[in-house]
């Protein structure tokens, strides 16, 4: 089957002939056909939401979380099946997909505050017998443009906030993983939300083009590759939107001798070889500090080691396979490069065959010690479940090498030294610090403050910044004449 789009409330095939397989990466099994939808559809479902704003704007807020209370329970009704679409679709383990359920639950909990959080905020006698106030409207019509890697929690960090803030949405999920949103929006169909207040396009470049340059929609939310990050963000720019773009990562981690040894190894191979290291605030780079490469190496690489792989729809796999080939191909490559330039494969995980499951895109966990602090893989986003080691003597070298990186998503350390941690949150270049955490996410009442090559915009995702973004600011300078105030 190809996957219909929806818009104003309704289920309507795309304009788009051109269609593409959607294929379990650990079966590669054919799940249906998505189609890439054409600038027509786009316009379509612009039309819709610009009727529906007229009066969704309109609907008390106390109103509009309503249907977001209603889309919490479905989603905890529907859990089960929900994870499994994710899975399926994504390659994650069911209890990764329940994981990334809780955090997208976790952001309509938060807008559901938005009668509180969307007010603003005035001051009396301004000057004397005028009054002064900021009310917070919304923008309109928002796009939001997600990545394989998170298909149900990504769209969460915007999609809450933006309609609890009274803007209507488009949604484009990543080609390659449609189907969780394709549920998501018969849920969505299901809390009896107005039509064309949310609307869903399936496609890839020309559905991104369309929504970038149409002038009817003014704010854009992108999750992805730091290449088309900024893509997005200069061309929604030039377009007169306000944007915010979620790019790429390359997140170190630092290991200092006065580490706890059990829990930083268990802890940094859950952050390198979760969800086969396809987050995009995986560790990929541990730098040992002096004597911690006596002990972090050794025990990382049994834990790396002993991971079980495979389909992720099976109780007691660990891990499941990356996305497609291209990717598993592209990670070998990675790999192999690393090693000739110089790094030692500890553990090698590229020629994984996992039984039953000969041909899925597995690469098991890979482990290089020795990498080349100014090499290519000290330098690339692998995205995958790789894990380079660097050595070296002080903190300040390791901190150094993290502010030396193009990304700023994430930067971990682990130590037991309250001093260390200081300087260390205080010095890192990086818009998400971890201290003795492997995934530093925050919470959806934080922002996700990525830094450098790792976000292009202004107001990040979730939270307060959230708000600043789905509304905008009206400044109201007030004075009445009447006798009393005459009087002054
Ligand atoms: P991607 O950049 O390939 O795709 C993201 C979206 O952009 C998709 O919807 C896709 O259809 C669209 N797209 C792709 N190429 C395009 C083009 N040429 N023109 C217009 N649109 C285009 O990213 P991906 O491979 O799906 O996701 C993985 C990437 O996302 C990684 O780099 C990862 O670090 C990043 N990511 C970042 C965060 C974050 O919070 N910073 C979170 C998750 C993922």
């Amino acid at each position: 089957m190809v996957l219909p789009n929806y818009i104003n409330g309704e289920w309507q095939p795309s304009n788009g002939t051109e269609t593409l397989e959607i294929i379990n990466p650990a079966t590669l099994e054919i799940l249906d056909r998505v189609p890439l939808s054409r600038r027509e559809d786009v316009a379509t479902a612009v039309q819709a939401a610009a009727t529906a704003f007229k009066d969704w704007r309109k609907t008390p807020p106390l109103n509009r979380i309503q249907y977001l209370f209603k889309l919490k329970t479905l989603i905890e009704e529907n859990l089960e099946e929900l994870c499994r679409t994710i899975t399926r679709e994504c390659g994650k383990t069911l209890a990764e997909s329940k994981g990334e359920w809780q955090r997208a639950i976790e952001n309509i909990e938060v807008a559901c505050g938005i009668p509180t959080l969307m007010q603003g905020y005035n001051l009396e006698d301004i000057a004397r017998g005028i009054d002064e106030m900021m009310i917070r409207q919304p923008v309109g019509i928002t796009a939001i443009i997600a990545p394989f890697n998170f298909p149900g929690m990504i769209p969460f960090w915007f999609l809450p906030y933006a309609i609890a803030c009274g803007n209507t949405v488009i949604v484009k999920p990543s080609e390659k993983v449609p189907l969780t949103m394709q549920y998501i929006f018969e849920l969505l169909h299901k809390t009896g939300l107005p039509k064309g207040v949310v609307n869903l396009i399936n496609g890839a470049r020309e559905a991104v083009d369309a929504i970038l340059e149409h002038p009817q929609i003014r704010a854009v939310s992108f999750v992805g590759s730091s290449p088309i990050a900024k893509y997005v963000y200069g061309k929604a720019a030039s377009h007169g939107k306000r944007v915010q773009c979620q790019g790429g990562a390359k997140n170190p981690i630092i290991i200092l001798p006065d580490a706890d040894r059990v829990l930083t190894t268990k802890i940094a191979a859950d952050s390198a070889f979760g969800c086969a290291g396809q987050r995009c605030l995986a560790a990929s780079l541990a730098v040992t500090v002096g004597e911690a490469k006596n002990w972090f190496v050794e025990t990382i690489a049994e834990t790396a080691e002993t991971r079980i792989v495979g389909n992720g729809l099976e109780e007691g796999v660990q891990m499941g396979p990356v996305i497609t080939a291209q990717s598993q191909e592209r990670i070998a490559g990675l790999v192999e490069e690393a090693i000739a330039a110089g790094a030692k494969p500890l553990v090698d995980g590229r020629k994984a065959k996992i039984s039953s499951y000969e041909n899925g895109y597995f690469i098991r966990p890979t482990l290089l010690s020795e990498v080349d602090p100014v090499g290519t893989l000290a330098k690339t986003e692998v995205f995958g479940p790789v894990l380079g080691v660097i050595e070296m003597e002080t903190i300040d070298e390791a901190i150094a090498l993290v502010n030396r990186g193009q990304w700023g998503n994430m930067a971990c350390l682990f130590t037991s030294s309250g001093a260390a941690a200081r300087k260390f949150r205080y010095e890192a270049e990086a818009g998400n610090i971890g201290i003795n955490i492997g995934v530093a996410a925050p919470m959806a009442f934080f922002p996700f403050s990525g830094w450098k090559e790792s976000f292009f915009g202004d107001l990040h995702g979730q939270g307060k910044q959230a708000i600043e973004f789905f509304t905008q600011t009206k400044v109201v300078v007030e004075r009445w004449f009447d006798d009393w105030t005459r009087q002054f």
